[in-house]
């Protein structure tokens, strides 16, 4: 097909947003009578989920402290439900299991979503949660924990599938995905500050309106764009922070213990829920069970996993470079990078935490694969910025919550045709200079 020198909609980047927004846009003009996916380019420097998307662990939940996330998420999950075949999609459900500084923060989460009818049950108190999970697992045997938040909803996809299955809706709406073709730059109207073209490596292509969806490479378009680097933020204080730094990198650590996945079953035979524990009780290592690991807040997150093979799962990222990320590199990315890699020391938290929990992975450490783990670019406050600049601009930067939310880009279709979203509306840019920041949790994760 020959390159494309004008169309009316650029999307960048074949991740979850990108392509989630272009089948959703397509099928929404066609509905508008406006056209269809021929007005549509997706273009990716590489492959369809060659970044984030492509090495997400692929939870599903609602589990958040934030309100609006909450919100958004029970929105994002109905969109996984709509097409769980073709989506490789497991609603097996997810457990937040957590130590007693964590507990009114849960008990908050299970209230609204209550309010908002998303099905889930709390249980409060040592010997009720280790009770509910013994009665699922006879070798659980984690400490320290006084709560368990099981959301029935929610679950895991199989990471690259599930953007393959996007990818198919996208071109059966006629949509054109461009890959190996690198964004270089932008061309800018002569008396309007609004995108007239974009710049690559195999040429120019004039467009009316541009979609970022650009993962861990939220800073380099931002750096494109001409966006400032260094921005005014409001405290809950009330207090004004200036030259407060736009952006900074985490590496999330993940893993896969080599075991049958169906060495996780629970004991009445199904597959389990995603479980994700948090506790403060001493972690040791499972290999001598002397040496002390930690003995501050620590939590992991784990199921089974057919595309992985085994059971895979990660735990707290580390921060990477310095604030305002200058000179990281991203690339090569997740499992090709030299720079950020999964560490021996991560190897064995991850697998004496996993024998922390149920007695069955006592001594597996040693089946413990390097695989999966990667940067993800995140924001002043750690959540999202979903919001139109240069006019005709559109920014998805998901400060790396966005696996999940594979209904985001039915919104931005809305937004980009002229609908405002109440459930955006929270992630806008000017959050930051008018203060109006999401709420704090007490989890060791920056994305809860
Ligand atoms: C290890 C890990 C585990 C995770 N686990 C989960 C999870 O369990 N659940 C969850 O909800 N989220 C998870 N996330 C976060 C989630 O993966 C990301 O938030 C999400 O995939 C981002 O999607 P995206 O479409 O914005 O970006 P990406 O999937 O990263 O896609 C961006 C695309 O842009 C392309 N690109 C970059 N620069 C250029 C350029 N100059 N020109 C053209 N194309 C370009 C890249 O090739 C890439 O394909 C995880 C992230 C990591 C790193």
């Amino acid at each position: 097909m020959a390159f494309p020198e004008k169309v009316d909609y650029a999307i960048i980047g074949a991740g979850i947003h990108g392509l989630s927004t272009a089948w959703h846009l397509a099928a929404k003009l066609k509905a508008k009578g406006k056209g269809d996916g021929s007005k549509i380019v997706v273009i990716d420097k590489d492959s369809i989920a060659a970044g984030a998307s492509g090495v997400a662990c692929g939870v599903v939940r609602n589990n958040y402290y934030q309100p609006a996330m909450r919100e958004l998420m029970a929105m994002c999950v109905e969109v996984w439900e709509s097409d769980a075949k073709k989506f490789h999609y497991h609603d097996v459900g997810y457990m937040q299991i957590s130590p007693a500084c964590m507990e009114n923060d849960v008990a908050e989460i299970y209230a609204q979503q209550k309010n908002i009818g998303y099905d889930s049950v709390f249980i409060q108190g040592e010997k009720d949660s280790e009770n509910y999970m013994k009665k699922m697992f006879g070798d659980w045997q984690a400490k320290g924990i006084t709560s368990v938040l099981h959301e029935k909803r929610g679950g895991y996809a199989n990471n690259t599938s599930a953007i393959y299955g996007l990818a198919d809706k996208a071109e059966a709406e006629g949509v054109r995905i461009l890959t190996g073709t690198t964004v270089k730059g932008f061309q800018y109207g002569s008396n309007s500050s609004a995108v007239t073209g974009i710049e690559t490596d195999k040429g120019l292509i004039k467009c009316d309106q541009v979609i970022v969806g650009p993962g861990p490479w939220a800073k380099s378009f931002w750096d494109m764009l001409d966006l400032p680097n260094k921005i005014t933020i409001k405290g809950e204080d009330g207090n004004i922070h200036k030259d407060y730094p736009m952006w900074h990198y985490w590496m999330l650590t993940e893993g896969v213990l080599r075991v049958d996945p169906n060495f996780l079953k629970t004991d009445d035979g199904n597959m389990p829920p995603v479980i994700h524990v948090d506790t403060d009780a001493p972690l040791y290592s499972d290999s001598d069970k002397q040496h002390l690991i930690t003995d501050k807040l620590w939590g992991i997150y784990y199921k089974p996993d057919f595309h992985f093979g085994g059971i895979q799962g990660g735990s707290s990222p580390y921060k990477v470079g310095e604030p305002g990320g200058e000179g990281v590199n991203v690339d090569p990315y997740g499992n090709k990078s030299e720079d950020f890699v999964i560490t021996d020391e991560f190897a064995d938290m991850w697998s004496s935490a996993l024998a922390f929990c149920h007695k069955r992975f006592e001594g597996k450490s040693h089946l413990f694969k390097k695989d999966g783990g990667g940067l993800g670019c995140f924001t002043p406050d750690c959540f999202p910025v979903f919001d139109q600049f240069r006019e005709n601009v559109y920014l998805i930067a998901d400060s790396n919550h966005g696996y999940k939310m594979i209904g985001v880009g039915k919104l931005v279709a809305d937004e980009v045709l002229g609908e405002k979203s109440s459930l955006l509306e929270p992630f806008r840019f000017s959050r930051y200079e008018q203060g109006k920041l999401h709420p704090t949790s007490n989890s060791p994760f920056p994305w809860s």
